[in-house]
């Protein structure tokens, strides 16, 4: 692994309960890495440790095979060939945009700085635009530069911070997937702050789900979605509801009883010996629940959000549990009408049940 942190902990002075806390994972060299999760469940933290703006409490971090930081040592943050953007892109005003890149090139020879300010502008699409001032660009495009001076020094390693969360939805969602194409083609590994999950599925090879301080899952994005490893990352990615169940087996078939009705045809399923008794709470998708009139099994629409090609309803059953459907939106359902559903669910994911 390019980038290796272990068991980290960061922590401020005049808090009790650390940041960040035996925090691990690894970065292969090339790779982007998102780190995704609710305000102030130590992102910012673990990326600033990373810059070496933060000093380590515990554990350890190695960037391409040399510890960086470790507890009581740490390699000065403008030698670790690092390179950063954050959301309020921090441009120079008073500098041109060429000015602006060419920033960290101090140790370029003055000959070649034009040639890599050129490089690095024609990277990010503003070829060209040497001359012009931040206050001429648009918000995207002062963040473009941000990103090209961060580039130009040729990092080992690049942090990107919430670099979008100025701007307006659509932009975003445009440049989460420019970005990606940017930093693919100039070979950077990166590792990115976000707490949308849109743009991290945008971005990332690898997505990292932190909660309170903790690392819970680092992995890719089909399987944060289909094998969350802890509740908070069921519930956290993907719209999704947990409901009492009971896996049995019987004639050498497991089923899986909830209050939809049985699940059947499922692709993998735990065996009841996994919990007592077979008792468990069940995750259910949006995707996993099918509008179909035919169902026996009815759920009154209790909210629904328009969502383009289909709208997300929230559904309460009988038995007053509440679960979670995407149904496409030319069916025409009012809030109040009672539908039917069926549960189709390939992989079944179950935890201990909780309380
Ligand atoms: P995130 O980036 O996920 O929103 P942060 O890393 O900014 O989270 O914060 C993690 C925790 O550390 C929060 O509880 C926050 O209040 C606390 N924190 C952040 N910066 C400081 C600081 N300079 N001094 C004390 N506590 C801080």
């Amino acid at each position: 692994m390019f980038l290796e942190v272990s068991q980290l902990r960061v922590r401020y002075p005049n808090r009790p309960q650390s940041a960040v806390d035996g925090v691990s994972f690894g970065l292969r060299a090339g790779d982007i890495g998102v780190l995704i999760g609710p305000s102030g469940c130590g992102k910012t933290t673990l990326l600033r440790a990373v810059a070496g703006l933060e000093p380590v409490a515990g554990g350890e971090i190695r960037l391409g095979g040399t510890v960086i930081g470790s507890a009581g040592h740490g390699v000065a943050a403008e030698d670790r060939r690092i390179g950063m953007v954050f959301q309020d892109y921090a441009l120079f005003p008073h500098l041109d945009v060429g000015r602006n890149v060419a920033f960290g090139l101090h140790r370029l020879p003055v000959s070649e700085r034009a040639a890599r300010v050129a490089q690095v502008l024609e990277l990010v699409s503003l070829e060209g635009s040497q001359a012009q001032y931040p206050h001429e660009l648009s918000g995207g495009q002062q963040q473009r530069v941000a990103l090209a001076r961060a580039l130009a020094p040729q990092p080992q390693l690049l942090l990107l911070d919430e670099p979008f969360s100025n701007l307006d939805v659509d932009l975003r969602e445009r440049l989460a997937h420019e970005l990606r194409s940017i930093l693919k083609a100039a070979h950077a590994t990166a590792l990115f702050v976000t707490h949308d999950q849109q743009e991290a599925f945008a971005i990332a090879d690898v997505i990292g789900v932190m909660h309170e301080g903790h690392l819970h899952q680092w992995d890719d994005a089909y399987t944060l979605y289909h094998r969350p490893a802890t509740r908070f990352v069921a519930s956290f990615i993907g719209h999704g509801v947990f409901t009492n169940a009971r896996i049995v087996e019987q004639d050498g078939h497991v089923t899986v009883r909830t209050h939809l009705g049985p699940l059947t045809d499922m692709l993998e399923c735990p065996l009841p010996s996994a919990y007592p008794e077979g008792r468990c709470d069940v995750l259910l998708r949006a995707d996993d629940i099918v509008h179909d009139e035919n169902s026996a099994v009815k759920a009154q629409i209790m909210r629904k959000s328009f969502r383009g090609s289909e709208f997300l309803y929230t559904l309460q059953l009988k038995s007053g549990d509440t679960v979670m459907a995407h149904v496409p939106s030319h069916h025409i359902h009012n809030v109040g009408d009672w539908i039917g559903i069926r549960a189709a669910v390939d992989h079944v994911v179950t935890f201990a049940r909780e309380g």
